[in-house]
């Protein structure tokens, strides 16, 4: 390290990728700082329902094999972030079952589970399979069903995200990361084909790597951000109703949306996916009753709820839809981990292993050709 640096590894970002990122860097010796413009959690990892949802036998990809080992994965890095934090982080195998609502829909489940058994002899843990209606009446009897049952998803599992997050943090700060909260990168500090740090209000911070995690801006923070890890936002709106009684105990998934128990009879609903919707904040009663609406075609005691809470998140997604793993063409020591979609919860542990061993053995521990930074689609 050269000796005006003020640490080896500089992370943008403190959401879910970035902190994963920073603790398995510092778990490794190796020094870090992070840099979260406001409050770590406060992105879209913030306002997620925590929802571990199993990807599609279907989708033959370095994604799909990426997803299936980040989530086969979790509860092993949960206990370690639990031991190391002290925190418990409200991990739960629970379950998840997709209520069918066509024939057409129905036809592709039928072809989802059995090539669930072709595809993915590679981890027998994670099974799908289809029930009927009077199976579904056993698991959930609250639900009434359109007639077409339900795909099984028993690996399905959530994470408390509060908790999660404070214990990352915890985790981190006891591996000697330095966090900076407030304190917003403005840019990154280049020397010719080399990053040299980042660029700060005051004055730059000199690090002998850069790891861009900063969410749906961080391809604004440099015109080669832009070119070859182009992200933008995608807003989504979740969600907390107070039920008199527990009505489901696994998580549900009715026409893209998820609803997920909480403890005291509560439920989350979520999401919206407002693709051509504005990119602030702003809580709609369009998106509240959309949710409740849809929801309560199969769950019909949702009626009868109060809409406590209501959120709103945006989340990082590239034009391909595919996050972005790796070192940045044209200049080095600069990386990025980032647009993962709907989907980043599952993912943060193993993007930060990817990220580490990128750093420390110059190549991933899983393939990832597909998703490294590339020019914007
Ligand atoms: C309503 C909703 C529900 C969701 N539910 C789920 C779910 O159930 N399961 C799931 O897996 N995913 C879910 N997601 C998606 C998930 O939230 C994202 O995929 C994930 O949080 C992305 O994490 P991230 O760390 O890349 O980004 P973020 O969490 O957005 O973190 C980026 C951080 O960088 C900071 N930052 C930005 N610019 C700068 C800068 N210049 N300097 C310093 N810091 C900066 C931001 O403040 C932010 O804290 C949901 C999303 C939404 C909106």
């Amino acid at each position: 390290m050269n000796a005006k640096n003020q640490s080896q590894f500089s992370v943008v970002g403190g959401g879910i990728v970035g902190l994963c990122t920073a603790y398995q860097l510092a778990k490794n010796d190796l020094s870090v700082t992070l840099f979260e413009q406001n409050m770590c959690g406060s992105g879209a990892t913030g306002s997620a329902l925590g929802i571990l949802w199993p990807p599609s036998p279907l989708r033959l990809s370095e994604f799909k094999h990426l997803h299936n080992a980040g989530l086969l994965k979790y509860r092993d890095c949960v206990e370690e972030l639990e031991y190391i934090s002290g925190i418990e982080v409200g991990f739960r195998r629970c379950g998840g079952l997709e209520i069918i609502s066509s024939q057409s829909q129905l036809e592709m489940a039928k072809t989802e589970t059995e090539s669930f058994s072709k595809i993915d002899s590679e981890n027998q843990q994670i099974t799908l399979s289809l029930i009927r209606d009077n199976e579904l009446n056993i698991l959930e009897p609250k639900i009434v069903s359109p007639g077409f049952g339900a795909i099984v998803s028993p690996f399905c599992a959530y994470v408390d995200v509060r908790s999660l997050l404070n214990a990352l943090k915890v985790a981190c700060i006891k591996m000697g990361v330095t966090i900076l909260e407030n304190s917003p990168v403005t840019g990154l500090l280049l020397e010719k084909d080399r990053v040299e740090g980042v660029l700060l209000k005051r004055e730059p911070y000199l690090s002998d790597g850069v790891i861009v995690t900063s969410g749906f801006s961080m391809s604004d923070l440099h015109p080669l951000l832009h070119k070859y890890a182009f992200t933008k936002p995608v807003k989504g709106q979740a969600i907390l109703l107070q039920l008199r009684e527990k009505i489901i105990d696994r998580v549900i998934r009715w026409k893209r949306i998820f609803i997920r128990p909480q403890e005291n009879n509560r439920l989350e609903v979520g999401s919206t996916t407002e693709l051509k919707g504005s990119v602030d904040l702003k809580l709609t009663d369009h998106a509240r009753i959309h949710l409740l609406e849809t929801i309560s075609e199969i769950l019909p005691p949702v009626k009868n709820g109060d809409v406590i809470e209501q959120w709103a998140g945006l989340r990082p997604v590239s034009n391909d839809r595919k996050p972005y793993i790796g070192p940045v063409p044209e200049v080095s020591g600069l990386l990025v981990a980032g647009a993962h979609y709907k989907i980043g919860l599952a993912f943060g542990f193993v993007t930060a292993e990817i990220i580490h061993g990128m750093i420390t053995q110059g190549k991933p521990a899983y393939s990832i050709a597909s998703l490294t930074p590339r020019l914007n689609c």
